[in-house]
């Protein structure tokens, strides 16, 4: 029979690598709840209208990458490709907003995507983000990014950039947008199929096509910095002034736009120097109408999410410690009780121990425990059986000592 292999673009995830993720999942409890951020479970999958509505029908996201599939009821359901519409969706769902203050939530979690799969480009992968509601204040923008920012590098990810702009809102991209397809129009030519069907449907998306003469178009286009109401351009000031408080720096890139509609106002990513060409770590901004737009009141909002498997490639150096492992061998099947007994003890007092059910000698236990890497193997055999005592042997360096079990505790206190 042929062997079935995981879907392309999926990993398994395992040792020592795991460790590493509960390193940073650990981490990401203990930094956020600082911030009063609670944590939030959603489902994996959700009505296929909630990204449609959400994320917008003109993106990337929604229009090729989409894992949808019609359940035994025929509803339309989609595995989740990012997780804001689920979390307002929720708080909608739940009323949050007239229950709750303040309306802070973290998640952690996988998404999934039907993107090409590369290194740091996977099919199913890992987020956490946040997301602050019913804030419209630019200092709350700046605290966000701050918290960004931060708390990779307390993980002393190094190389970090953080590029910072305004998409403006509903009163300002629309007249820029007739400014943009005009000009766009004018490159139609030199512009990619796909990007000649944004120039009517949703322009702002040329600046997310990676193809080189799409990119030299863009560079040309109009920017909507330089087209931003009052309201934006003013909020735009006091984020940057609020992040250089918190000494948080950044570079202004007119032309970051994000590939999901909701966005409006502030748009932030992060970059690293040292992961090549799927360099973005992390990615946010405000969106002040997708709570309305998902049936939610009229409440503002603003999140990042970032890529976990991106950040796991820069905590190699955290890998943890191995486990010093005692191995519990028994010299006759007579004693396996007592060894059962002594594994029990042993891990009530916190060690990892191994014990081998199988143990047809002591000669294949010792080897058993070689291959586990057993940092001592204690044994019972007759004669300690007999005399109350058990025998340690230091794998590393095959030296052997014989004491009273009651005396065993603090034995491994003093030399494990
Ligand atoms: P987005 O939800 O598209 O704003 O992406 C936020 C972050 O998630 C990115 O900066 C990446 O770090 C990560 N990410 C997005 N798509 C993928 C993917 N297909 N594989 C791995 N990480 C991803």
């Amino acid at each position: 029979m042929s062997e079935i292999k995981a879907p392309k673009g999926t990993r398994d995830i395992f040792a020592p690598e795991i460790d590493t993720w509960r390193f940073l999942e650990n981490a990401i409890h203990t930094y956020y709840r600082k911030f009063l951020f609670q944590e939030i479970r959603t489902p994996i999958f959700e009505h296929s209208e909630l990204f449609r509505r959400g994320i917008g029908d003109e993106t990337e996201v929604v229009q090729k990458e989409m894992y949808t599939f019609r359940d035994k009821s025929d509803r339309s359901l989609t595995l989740r490709p990012e997780n804001t519409a689920s979390v307002v969706r929720a708080a909608i769902e739940s009323n949050f907003f007239e229950t709750m203050t303040p309306l802070r939530f973290y998640y952690i979690g996988p998404m999934f995507r039907y993107d090409k799969p590369q290194k740091g480009r996977f099919r199913q992968f890992h987020q956490y983000g946040v997301e602050i509601f019913a804030d419209e204040t630019p200092q709350v923008d700046a605290e966000v990014i701050f918290s960004a920012v931060d708390f990779l590098k307390k993980l002393e990810i190094a190389d970090l950039q953080l590029d910072l702009n305004s998409v403006g809102c509903p009163q300002c991209r629309p007249p820029y947008l007739h400014v943009l397809r005009q000009a766009a129009r004018a490159h139609e030519t030199e512009l990619c199929s796909d990007c000649r069907r944004k120039i009517d449907a949703n322009p702002l998306r040329i600046f997310d096509c990676k193809k080189p003469p799409c990119e030299a178009v863009a560079g040309r286009l109009p920017l909507l910095s330089d087209h931003l109401c009052g309201e934006c351009r003013n909020h735009f000031a006091a984020v940057r002034e609020a992040l250089s408080w918190m000494n948080v720096p950044f570079r202004l890139n007119p032309r970051l736009v994000r590939g999901l509609d909701y966005y409006t106002k502030t748009a932030f990513e992060i970059t690293s120097g040292q992961l090549g060409a799927q360099n973005a770590l992390l990615g946010g901004g405000r969106y002040d109408n997708l709570i309305r737009d998902l049936g939610g009141p009229d409440m503002v909002g603003i999140g990042f999410a970032a890529g976990m498997e991106r950040i796991i490639l820069h905590l190699g150096h955290l890998q943890a410690q191995p486990l010093r492992v005692l191995f519990v061998a028994y010299g006759d099947p007579r004693w396996l009780a007592h060894a059962v007994q002594l594994a029990q003890v042993l891990r009530e007092e916190g060690f990892p121990v191994l014990l081998d059910f199988q143990g047809k000698s002591l000669k294949k236990q010792f080897k058993k425990a070689d291959r586990s890497a057993a940092a001592f193997t204690l044994v019972l055999a007759e004669d300690e059986i007999r005399s109350g005592t058990v025998s340690i042997k230091d794998m590393a360096r095959q030296e052997q000592v014989n004491i009273p079990l009651k005396e065993l505790n603090a034995w491994l206190k003093k030399n494990y």
